[in-house]
């Protein structure tokens, strides 16, 4: 169903985000949802996203009109079709990102086709380019980078000096040869070949603090819609309820985003994250923001997170979790009831696996405060935070 978002209004896509969180929550979890908050809607309704990752494909998905009239397959650069993995939607334009994303994937795919560049197949692993990833950040900096399957600098280097010289806006272009099966090239090393190797995110700092800045590698993971990061990190904030005293541990930290942001308000942080890139980030981030409390271990959860690292670290007063759609695995969940901090932040993008830990955390938390968040305008996606109090 990705196509019925876009034809409701914003508010009743809200309403809809509104109840699906409920649902998860009282159904699910088991949870009383009658003082849950109002969703806080995005400002931004459209060119609200910052990144935009778009498919080549030597296979366009064809309408059935289109199919019935006999159009032949073609080339597409655009979006993956759900459940088709070899199928890419061919976009003319995409209203997530401002100009001139549109510009920049339309001049990739013309440039492309006039010079026979092949397009990826997913099937038969025949092609050369595969991915085409746009960034933008609030201070005005745009980051290309393009991921082709074989090493042919012949063809690479002038396609990317066509990008540079048609797109003076790009600050940052990178490449990837990704020659693997699989699209994923998050454990595949990139070339930054013109520009700058990072762009830089500015966040409005807390209750006054100063603004933190984040600078974005073309492989790390940064919130998608920066305006309202600001937003759900401040209902974290809020629900943390900090008062300079306590250790923070902030759990699933990618660049260590959150903990930074709680760092100027609690006497100590602990970010854990699973990709190595992403700590290292977080380690650079907590440098250029002076910010000496906030240590950043990498690891997989499960594994990092046991009765050892908390003798060493020391017993965290508040957790901050915010898990990738699976949510946390149960071995997490038992760490943390076993840690019995005074209290958990539960920031989740999947209100169905957030319910599901909930309900194994009502053994010793009881929820207080709950606020969804709509991150994604005219997405099915939803995020929500809660707040869970240790029962005296
Ligand atoms: N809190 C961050 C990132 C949230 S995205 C922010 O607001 O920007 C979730 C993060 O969890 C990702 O960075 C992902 O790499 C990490 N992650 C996923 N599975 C993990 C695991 N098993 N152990 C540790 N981190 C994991």
């Amino acid at each position: 169903g990705g196509c019925k978002w876009q034809e409701l209004r914003y508010d009743e896509q809200l309403k809809m985000k509104e109840k699906q969180v409920r649902d998860a929550l009282e159904h699910i979890g088991k949870v009383s949802t009658e003082w849950m908050r109002p969703i806080c809607g995005s400002e931004k309704i459209f060119h609200y996203r910052n990144k935009m990752e778009y498919t080549f494909s030597n296979r366009r998905w064809r309408t059935r009109e289109e199919l019935e009239a006999g159009a032949p397959n073609a080339a597409a650069l655009g979006f993956h079709l759900p459940g088709l993995f070899d199928k890419v939607l061919d976009i003319e334009r995409c209203a997530l990102q401002a100009d001139p994303s549109n510009a920049i994937r339309l001049e990739a795919r013309r440039y492309a086709l006039e010079h026979g560049l092949p397009f990826y197949d997913a099937r038969t692993h025949e092609g050369y380019l595969r991915t085409l990833v746009i960034r933008c950040s609030g201070t005005g900096e745009w980051m290309v980078l393009l991921v082709v399957a074989q090493d042919r600098p012949e063809w690479l280097f002038p396609m990317l000096d066509n990008l540079k010289r048609a797109f003076p806006q790009i600050t940052s272009l990178h490449y990837i040869v990704n020659e693997k099966m699989n699209d994923s090239y998050s454990d595949q090393p990139v070339t930054c070949y013109y520009g700058k190797e990072c762009v830089e995110e500015v966040m409005e700092g807390y209750g006054g603090a100063p603004a933190l800045h984040f600078a974005i590698h073309p492989k790390s993971f940064y919130q998608t819609n920066a305006p309202q990061a600001y937003r759900l990190y401040s209902f974290v904030a809020e629900f943390a309820d900090l008062n300079g005293t306590e250790l923070v541990y902030d759990l699933y930290t990618g660049t260590g985003t959150i903990a930074l942001f709680l760092a100027r308000m609690c006497r100590h942080v602990v970010g854990v994250e699973y990709v190595e890139d992403a700590v290292t980030d977080a380690r650079g981030n907590a440098q250029v923001n002076g910010i000496g409390n906030a240590e950043f271990y990498a690891g997989d959860m499960a594994k990092v997170l046991d009765a050892a690292f908390v003798a060493q670290h020391g017993r965290p007063d508040v957790v901050v979790v915010d898990p990738p759609r699976a949510g946390m695995a149960e071995k997490v969940v038992w760490q943390l009831l076993e840690m019995r901090p005074k209290k958990i932040v539960y920031v989740s993008c999947n209100p169905a696996t957030q319910a599901r830990d909930l309900l194994m955390l009502a053994e010793a938390y009881d929820v207080r405060r709950l606020q969804p968040v709509d991150m994604f305008p005219h997405t099915q996606h939803v995020e929500n935070v809660a707040e869970l109090i240790l029962r005296q």
